[in-house]
């Protein structure tokens, strides 16, 4: 587990929380690419964190989040800039290097999931997110630092689909939608290549839309599972895609035809590409980076336009 929960709160804590911001962790030091990187997780009440804030910053005001980073980077440096560094921070307690540990005020988390129209769990993943960054050395105190930060926020929450715009997200975690993928690719039809895939995509109004690859005597005929998964998605009505999670026997992303399907029914090229082995663990890709400068929809009806 890349993070230690410590729910310090009376009310109860939502379901799936600790493997959620487990999620949202490893997200984060992969993109700072210090991967397998932990750190200790609290959530306590709005008088505890003030009491936090007054003891270890001599600031008598509540927040929303506090970060206690274990190391100190040198200006303009992260985590990812200096990995021999990083490694003093080794906690063989932990058997990983140690980040330090965030406390999150579980009153502003219900407040500002409540302005925002989710849950307050995506809320706890948003400020567990910006805590990472926190503790491998971000910060938002002069304007290009702030920039920085934001950037490499936006990039996990892409990944992670935790979209804070108040749209109400939908609260299919990636470790779902991947066991989802799992699960179909039991049904894979492959005799040919003896290499199955199973595949999940997520709708934007929630629905999932499982896909196996199946193969042919002509071989040519053969279809992917991200693709079969998209003819499942587009006959129920569904031609927004907010995601999709690929499990094959080997960690495999997909092929060129299959990227070029799901640009024409992502929502954005944002969209993550979940991508693992069957029964492991997963990395995530936006579809952007898996397909740059690339051709859409919007270009040919633009075109038309005309
Ligand atoms: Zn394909």
């Amino acid at each position: 587990m890349p993070i230690e929960l410590q729910w310090e709160v009376s009310e109860e804590m939502p379901e799936g929380l600790e493997s959620f911001l487990s999620e949202v962790a490893d997200a984060c030091t992969e993109l700072e690419g210090v991967p397998g990187a932990c750190f200790a997780v609290r959530v306590v009440d709005a008088e505890a964190i003030r009491e936090l804030n007054r003891a270890m910053r001599g600031v008598d005001a509540s927040t929303d989040v506090l970060s206690f980073p274990t190391l100190r980077y040198p200006a303009g440096t992260t985590a990812g800039n200096d990995p021999r560094r990083l490694r003093r921070a080794y906690d063989p307690y932990l058997g990983a290097v140690n980040l330090g540990d965030c406390a999150l005020n579980i009153r502003r988390a219900r407040e500002q999931a409540a302005e925002l129209g989710h849950s307050v769990k995506r809320e706890l993943g948003y400020l567990t997110a910006h805590s990472a960054f926190h503790l491998m050395g971000y910060d938002h105190m002069t304007e290009e630092d702030k920039r920085t930060m934001r950037a490499m926020e936006k990039r996990a929450m892409s990944r992670l689909r935790l979209w804070r715009e108040p749209k109400g997200g939908i609260d299919v975690t990636n470790r779902e939608l991947f066991d989802r993928a799992c699960e179909a690719h039991k049904s894979s039809y492959a005799p040919y290549s003896n290499f199955h895939v199973g595949a999940c995509i997520l709708a934007e109004d929630g629905r999932t839309f499982l896909g196996c690859n199946f193969e042919n005597a002509s071989l040519g005929a053969t279809i992917c599972a991200e693709r079969c998964a998209a003819g499942a998605a587009v006959v129920a009505g569904a031609r927004r895609f907010a995601a999709i999670a690929i499990a094959a026997d080997e960690a495999a992303w997909p092929c060129g035809i299959c990227r070029q399907v799901l640009r024409e029914f992502a929502v954005n090229l944002d969209m993550p590409v979940i991508v693992g082995p069957v029964g492991g663990d997963f990395t995530i890709k936006t579809l952007g980076e898996l397909l740059p400068e690339s051709f859409g929809p919007e270009d040919v009806l633009h075109h038309l336009a005309k």
